[in-house]
């Protein structure tokens, strides 16, 4: 059973949002092309595991502290015998291992994903210990894409490459796994001890004022969308059809995604929308989905 499934992760919506509204460096666009290229492997992945026909518990995206230390889980596999930890990469073309050192064949030196995921499995066997939960624990870095290949990987490596997913499936299938109250206790432990707002690598400088408002085609991400008929705004770009209230919505979330500090008003997400005739119409959407607060004369939304 799949409890967190995984979602769009919020650096790139914000750096998708900025790159829409402003000009980014190129520095910005690489970022977003590998984050969209990481989540492609990610969900990837994810149709593989559909396979998987034993009890389980399947945590997705989760984020932890432990030792004053961050550490990203790509996936988290919950079984009666061990608790897996997968690291996914969704790496294209011809790679080689040297020594310690990941290279791409033109020689160019990458951070090598083994090291990240034995820091993971070290960090997660230490929240183990803290929370005195006993459990076997197994590392697997995944390489997802069936255009990679890596010279000089040992068998012993922690590695499951494209072609051999599926029967590592198959064995997981095999095993007896029937999970039990402490099994469950630990998938809830680890939801409580998910951090939500993630301490993002690089976000690029952005300014409220300098950025076009509007409201993003949830499509293509990067037309805005023009008013249609009363209900409805269409994308300008793709000609996505949506209702105005699930638009607003988004648009609410991408603002304060964007401005975690500012307010959410009325008359600030009216102005964020562009798009929508009348400010009764937000209040509204407001009003429905949010909690009304007031302060003095004035009066927000959380
Ligand atoms: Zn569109």
């Amino acid at each position: 059973m799949i409890i967190k499934s995984r979602t769009v992760p919020d650096e790139l919506i914000l750096l998708k949002s900025v790159r829409a509204r402003t000009k980014v460096s190129e520095k910005t666009e690489n970022q977003i092309i590998s984050l969209e290229k990481g989540f492609i492997g990610e969900k990837m992945f994810d149709k593989r595991m559909i396979k998987l026909a034993l009890d389980y518990l399947f945590i997705n995206d989760l984020l932890l502290e432990t030792n004053n230390t961050h550490y990203q889980i790509d996936s988290l596999l919950i079984t009666q015998p061990k608790i897996h930890i997968f690291e996914v990469k969704n790496y294209e073309g011809d790679y080689l291992l040297d020594g310690d050192c990941l290279r791409l064949l033109s020689g160019r030196e990458i951070k090598n994903p083994l090291n990240q995921l034995s820091r993971s499995v070290s960090l997660f066997r230490q929240f183990l210990q803290y929370h005195r939960m006993n459990f076997a624990v197994e590392g697997h870095l995944v390489f997802i894409n069936p255009e990679f290949y890596l010279y000089n990987a040992s068998p012993e490596l922690p590695i499951i490459f494209p072609s051999q997913l599926e029967r590592f499936i198959k064995q997981l299938n095999t095993q007896p796994s029937r999970l039990i109250g402490k099994h469950h206790g630990l998938a809830n432990k680890l939801l409580a001890s998910h951090i939500k707002d993630s301490p993002y690598s690089i976000v690029p400088e952005y300014s409220y004022d300098k950025m076009v408002k509007g409201i993003l085609c949830v499509r293509c991400g990067n037309g805005f969308m023009v008013s249609s008929d009363h209900q409805h705004l269409t994308s300008v770009n793709c000609n996505f059809v949506e209702n105005k209230e699930s638009a607003i919505l988004r648009s609410v979330k991408e603002f304060s995604l964007l401005f975690p500090d500012k307010k959410i008003t009325t008359s600030a997400i009216y102005e964020w929308c562009k798009v929508i005739n009348r400010q009764k119409t937000i209040r509204k959407v407001l009003q429905e989905n949010y909690k009304h607060l007031h302060l003095g004369n004035s009066s927000y939304f959380e």
